[in-house]
């Protein structure tokens, strides 16, 4: 089951990427109702409807260096499952955009 990752919530939730800092490309991926989103505004770089949040759409953001949060988290957050094969595809993209 996926809720919101600040208050729990199970109504409404977006995908979102929550900034490291101000200013920055990249945030940490997480899931927010509306009513937290309007509360982190400032705060928050992506924001997508979780019903729209394929696994391509997911991987995009690792893709464009739009997160680097840890992919095993963010898959149990964002489709509610563990996932192997789409951890280990978003842990290649950021492999690759850290030059590694
Ligand atoms: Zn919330």
């Amino acid at each position: 089951m996926v809720n919101c990752s600040r208050c729990g919530n199970r109504e409404g939730l977006s995908l979102v990427t929550v900034l490291y800092e101000e200013g920055a490309n990249a945030g940490r991926a997480l899931v927010y109702c509306e009513a937290c989103k309007a509360d982190m505004m400032a705060w928050i770089g992506e924001a997508i409807p979780l019903e729209k949040v394929s696994p391509a759409v997911f991987l995009d953001l690792y893709r464009t260096g739009k997160t680097a949060s840890d992919p095993f988290t963010a898959v149990e957050l964002v489709f509610g499952r563990k996932d192997a094969d789409l951890v280990r595809q978003a842990q290649a993209l950021l492999n690759t955009n850290s030059g590694a």
